[in-house]
C-alpha cells in the first residue's frame, strides 16, 4: 500500500537544530511561529495530507484530466480536496494577513507544503500557482487591482495560474510573440497562444484569474519589450461579481509521462476578437515581476525534490521490510533490507533526502529573515544568500531527488518497473521538476553568470566564511574531526572552481557555460554537506547531553525527561512520554541515527566534491570536441 507519513521526527529536528524554529518565532511579524504552535500544525498538516491528499493520488494518475468539449475535467475527489484544503486555512497559511491569509513564517511553510507535494504533487501544484501571483500581484498591481483580486484570490474562491510559455519561448522568454493591443476603456486585448500552462483551465473555483506575458506591438524588441497582464477567466465587474467569460480557452492536454492529475493546457487566447486583459504594474516591465512569480514557484520546486523522494523512500523501506529473498547473513526468509546493497541504497536514499531537507529548511528561514530582521545588515545577509543559492536549491535538489526515486524503483526490482506497485509514480512525477521553472542548465547558468560571475563571487565568499567558521567548531568535537576535514576539503575545492569561473568567465564564456552544471552539483554537496555537519553536531551535542544527563540519574539527579530536554532532540517528547520505558534509548537512537547519515554523506557525497571540482576546471574539452564527437 502506498500510504503517506510526514516524516515528524526529521522536520522537528531540522527545525529544532538547523532552523533555530524559536528564533524565527523572537523575529518581529513571527510571533505565531511558537514552536509548539508549529509542531501542532504539522501533526494537523500531516493528517490531511495522509488522510485527505495521499488517498487520492493514485487514482489521480490513473484517471489524468480530460477535455470534454469545452470543459477541463481534472479527476475524481480534486474538488473535494480543494474544498476541504481552502477551508482548512491551508492556502492562505503564509499568505499576507491584509488579504486574509494567516501570514504564517516560511520556515513553517515549507514542512507544511512538503507534506502537500509528498502526498499529492499533481493536486498540490494548483495551490501552489496561488502562491507566486499573489506575491506578484501584491509587488506590482495597483492598489484596485489588488482591491479586487487578492481577497478572492487568497481566500481559494479564484485559482490561479502562469501564462509564459510559447511554442518558440521556452527557457528563452525574451522570444514572447503573445500580441497586447491598447483598448479605447484603458483595457488590453490579448491574442495568441500559450503552451503547458498548469491548471490552464478547470471548474474548481468559481473563476481563474491568468498572469500573461505579451508584448504591444511597438514595444522593444527582447525581454525589455514584455509586459504582464491580467486576464480572468470570467470578466470581474466593480463589485466583484462575475461577468461575460473572457476570450480565452483551453485548446487540447498535454499526455505527460506525469502529474496526470494536474492538467497542462495549451491555451488560445483572443480567438473571437481579444482576450479582455489588465496590465499589471508598468508596461514592459513584465520579466521583472515575472520574476517575482519564478522565484516563488523555484523556492517550490526545490521542496518537490525532497517530498518525491521522500514518498518513493517510505515505499521503498516497507517493501525490503516485507519482501524476502535469497539468505541474509546465512539465513534464509529474512527481509532483503538485511542484503548489505539493499541496505546501501536505503541509506544512500534517506541521507539525501536528510540533506536536500536541512539545505531547504533554513534557507525558508532566509526568507524570514530578509522580511522581518530588526537588523537592516542580517536581513540583506539573509536576501542575498537566497537570491545566490535559489538556483542551487532548485536544481540540486531536483536532480537529487530524481535520482533517489531511482534508487526507490531498484530497491523494488521488477515490481518497481511495473505500475502496480505505485512506486514508479513518484518516479514519472518527479522527472518534470528539473524541467519547469527553469531547467536545470538554465538554474546553472544562472547561478554562474548572475549569482557569481557578475558581482565577483562575492556573496559566495561571505558564505564559505560561514561554512569555514563551523568547519572550525566541528573540529573541536573529537568524534566528528573527520567531517570537518572533509568538509574543509570540500569548501577548498568550491573556491578552486570559483576561481577558475572568475578567472574564465569574461575570456572563455562558453567553457564557463559548459562547467556551469557541474558547479551547480558541487555547490549543492557542499552547501548540503554544511548542514549535514551542523545536524551531526547538534546530534553529538544531544548524546554528550544525554549521556552526562544519564550519569546525574544514576545518582538520582535526573531521569528520562532530563535525557530529552538535554538531548532537544525531534520528537522526543511525542514519541515517548517522559518516563516511558526506553524513552532515552530511543532518543539516544534516534541522534546515532542521524551521526549515521552524517558518516554515510562524508563517506560516499562528501568525496564526490572533488570530481565535480574537476570536472569544472576541465570544461574546456567541451569546446574543443569537434562536431564529429556528436555524430552517431
Ligand atoms: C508539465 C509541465 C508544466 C508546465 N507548466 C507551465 C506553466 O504553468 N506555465 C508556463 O508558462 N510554462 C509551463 N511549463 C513550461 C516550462 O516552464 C518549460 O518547459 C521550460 O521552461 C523549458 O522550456 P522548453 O520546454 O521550451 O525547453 P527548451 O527551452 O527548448 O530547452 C531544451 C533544452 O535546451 C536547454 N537550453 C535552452 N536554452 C539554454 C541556454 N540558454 N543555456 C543552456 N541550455 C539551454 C535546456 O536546458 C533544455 O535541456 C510547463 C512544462 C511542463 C513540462
Amino acid at each position: 500500500m502506498d500510504t503517506y507519513g510526514a516524516p515528524l521526527r526529521d522536520m522537528r529536528f531540522i527545525l529544532d537544530h538547523l532552523v533555530g524554529i524559536d528564533s524565527i518565532a523572537a523575529l518581529p511579524g513571527c510571533e505565531a511561529a511558537e514552536p509548539e504552535l508549529v509542531y501542532s500544525i504539522l501533526e494537523e498538516a500531516d493528517k490531511f495530507a495522509a488522510g485527505v491528499l495521499a488517498p487520492i493520488n493514485k487514482s489521480g494518475d490513473l484517471q489524468g484530466c480530460r477535455l470534454d468539449g469545452d470543459r477541463v475535467v481534472v479527476p475524481y475527489g480534486w474538488q473535494e480536496a480543494w474544498d476541504q484544503f481552502v477551508a482548512g486555512g491551508w492556502l492562505g497559511l503564509s499568505l499576507p494577513e491584509q488579504y486574509g491569509g494567516q501570514g504564517l513564517p516560511k520556515a513553517l511553510w515549507a514542512p507544511v507544503w512538503e507534506m502537500w507535494f509528498s502526498a499529492n504533487l499533481a493536486f498540490t501544484m494548483l495551490p501552489q500557482l496561488t502562491l507566486g501571483q499573489t506575491e506578484a500581484l501584491d509587488v506590482a498591481a495597483d492598489e484596485a487591482m489588488k482591491a479586487l483580486y487578492l481577497p478572492r484570490i487568497v481566500s481559494g474562491e479564484w485559482a490561479c495560474n502562469m501564462s509564459l510559455t510559447e511554442p518558440q519561448a521556452g527557457s528563452d522568454l525574451a522570444a514572447v510573440r503573445m500580441r497586447a493591443e491598447a483598448a479605447a476603456d484603458g483595457s488590453y486585448r490579448l491574442f495568441g497562444q500559450k503552451i503547458f500552462i498548469s491548471y490552464g483551465d478547470h471548474e474548481l473555483t468559481d473563476n481563474i484569474v491568468h498572469l500573461v506575458l505579451a508584448r504591444l506591438p511597438d514595444a522593444p524588441a527582447g525581454i525589455k519589450g514584455i509586459s504582464l497582464f491580467l486576464v480572468p477567466k470570467f470578466l470581474v465587474n466593480a463589485d466583484g461579481s462575475l461577468g461575460a467569460k473572457n476570450d480565452v480557452r483551453a485548446v487540447s492536454l498535454e499526455h505527460k509521462m506525469g502529474i496526470h492529475g494536474s492538467p497542462t493546457c495549451t491555451m488560445a487566447y483572443g480567438d473571437q476578437g481579444g482576450a479582455v486583459g489588465y496590465l499589471v504594474g508598468e508596461l514592459n516591465r513584465g520579466i521583472e515581476y515575472m520574476f517575482v512569480m519564478m522565484n516563488e514557484a523555484r523556492f517550490g520546486v526545490s521542496l518537490h525534490g525532497v517530498a518525491l523522494a521522500e514518498r518513493a523512500y517510505q515505499m521503498a523501506l516497507r517493501y525490503a521490510n516485507e519482501r524476502s529473498q535469497g539468505k541474509v547473513a546465512g539465513e534464509a526468509g529474512r527481509p532483503i533490507a538485511g542484503h548489505p546493497d539493499v541496505k546501501r541504497q536505503l541509506l544512500a536514499m534517506r541521507t539525501r533526502i536528510f540533506a536536500m531537507r536541512a539545505l531547504v529548511y533554513p534557507a525558508a528561514a532566509w526568507f524570514d529573515q530578509a522580511r522581518h530582521h530588526p537588523s537592516p545588515e542580517a536581513a540583506a545577509r539573509s536576501r542575498r544568500y537566497i537570491d545566490l543559492l535559489m538556483p542551487v536549491l532548485k536544481g540540486w535538489n531536483t536532480e537529487t531527488g530524481n535520482l533517489v526515486c531511482d534508487d526507490a524503483i531498484q530497491v523494488f526490482g521488477g515490481m518497481g518497473f511495473v505500475e502496480e506497485t505505485g512506486v514508479a509514480q513518484h518516479y514519472r512525477d518527479g522527472r518534470v521538476t528539473r524541467i519547469y521553472e527553469g531547467t536545470t542548465g538554465i538554474q546553472a547558468n544562472d547561478l554562474v553568470s548572475r549569482k557569481i560571475l557578475r558581482e565577483n563571487g562575492a556573496t559566495l565568499r561571505e558564505l564559505v566564511a560561514e561554512i569555514r567558521a563551523d568547519v572550525a567548531a566541528l573540529a573541536d568535537v573529537r568524534e566528528l574531526a573527520g567531517h570537518a576535514k572533509a568538509l574543509a576539503a570540500n569548501v577548498d575545492d568550491l573556491e578552486r572552481a570559483t576561481d577558475f569561473l572568475l578567472a574564465n568567465g569574461s575570456s572563455d564564456p562558453a567553457t564557463v557555460q559548459a562547467a556551469a552544471v557541474p558547479f551547480l552539483h558541487l555547490a549543492g554537496l557542499v552547501c548540503a554537506g554544511w548542514r549535514v555537519a551542523q545536524a551531526a553536531r547538534a546530534a553529538q551535542g544531544g548524546l554528550a547531553a544525554a549521556a552526562s544527563a544519564g550519569a546525574a540519574a544514576a545518582t538520582g539527579a535526573a531521569g528520562v525527561a532530563g535525557v530529552a530536554a538535554a538531548a532537544g532532540a525531534a520528537g522526543a517528547a511525542e514519541s515517548a512520554p517522559a518516563g516511558a520505558p526506553g524513552a532515552g534509548a530511543e532518543d539516544a537512537g534516534y541522534l546515532r541515527g542521524v551521526l549515521a547519515l552524517a558518516s554515510f554523506w562524508f563517506a560516499t557525497y562528501a568525496p564526490q566534491v572533488r570530481g565535480h571540482a574537476d570536472t569544472v576546471a576541465a570544461s574546456a574539452c567541451v569546446g574543443l570536441a569537434p562536431d564529429t564527437a556528436l555524430w552517431a
